[in-house]
């Protein structure tokens, strides 16, 4: 475990947000992370708990608790603590494809299920994780890793969003051949043009992508299937097809306008 007496020690700290009137400058990330040292302090202050409800992902009730991916928290805190910041890396990898992604974007299910967080307060999970991948591409961990041996099957992945990439991760890493088929101009679906820069700059996708191009993914943009290539061509060329493209209706939110009277009444349009 962490440091068995660290939760008592030590306070829980997160990144440094800029002030709100620099930050209104732009519309990119406003957080400073800790420095290596001070991540390693938090990860002191996880207990590894016996039963982890940090890595469990339960539905109670119709909603989620800790961890839907499963990672692997109580190791990598105590992998961070002691300063192991490859095998951490190498631990959050056999869980989560896409960790750079998560510890920016992912609402942090695992500190809000934080054993930690029931007196005090919960163990910062989520920027651990993102010290782990940050420290992975700084020190070259996370460079690319192609199959060393390929099946002679091919793959298409319709949807380069962020589960038609797990999809096509996993299936290169297995050895297949694998082509991804995006109708927008770029890759990533929801993770490049649904989240806004300030959660997940493109330059963190981009990043990620050139390295599954370097590992033998092919991506093909600006291809709408159905239209601009049939399904019936590509059922002859593949092997397999995963249909990944998500849900591209809206879901409006039924809300009405409120019209402000005097400080007592409100009415709706
Ligand atoms: S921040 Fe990471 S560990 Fe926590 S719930 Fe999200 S993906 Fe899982
Ligand atoms: S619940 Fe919190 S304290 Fe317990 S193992 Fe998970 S991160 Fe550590």
């Amino acid at each position: 475990m962490g440091k068995p007496t660290g939760f008592m020690e030590y306070k829980r700290e997160t990144s440094v947000s800029e002030k709100p009137l620099e930050r209104i400058k732009n519309f990119n990330e406003f957080h400073t992370p800790l420095s290596k040292e001070e991540q390693q302090i938090q990860g002191a202050r996880c207990m590894n708990c016996g039963v982890p409800f940090c890595q469990s992902g339960m539905n109670i009730m119709g909603m989620t608790s800790g961890c839907p991916l499963h990672n692997l928290v109580p190791e990598w805190n105590d992998l961070v603590y002691t300063g192991n910041w490859e095998q951490a890396y190498n631990r959050l990898k056999k869980t989560n494809n896409f960790p750079e992604f998560t510890s920016r974007v992912c609402p942090a299910l695992c500190e809000a299920a934080c054993t930690c967080g029931n007196w005090g307060d919960a163990v910062t999970c989520k920027e651990n994780e993102h010290g782990i991948i940050e420290n992975a591409y700084e020190k070259g961990y996370a460079a690319a890793k192609p199959p060393k041996v390929r099946t002679g099957k091919k793959v298409a992945v319709i949807g380069s969003g962020p589960a038609g990439l797990a999809a096509a991760d996993q299936l290169n890493k297995r050895g297949h051949l694998v082509t991804v088929y995006e109708r927008d101009d770029r890759v990533g679906g929801l993770l490049m043009y649904g989240i806004p820069n300030m959660k997940l700059e493109k330059w963190v996708i981009d990043r990620k992508i050139a390295i599954m191009k370097e590992e033998g993914i092919t991506f093909i943009t600006g291809t709408d299937v159905g239209k601009d290539v049939k399904a019936a061509k590509l059922l002859k060329e593949y092997d397999r097809i995963v249909l990944a493209c998500g849900a591209k209706n809206p879901r409006d939110i039924k809300a009405g306008t409120f019209i402000v009277g005097n400080k007592n009444t409100l009415s709706r349009s």
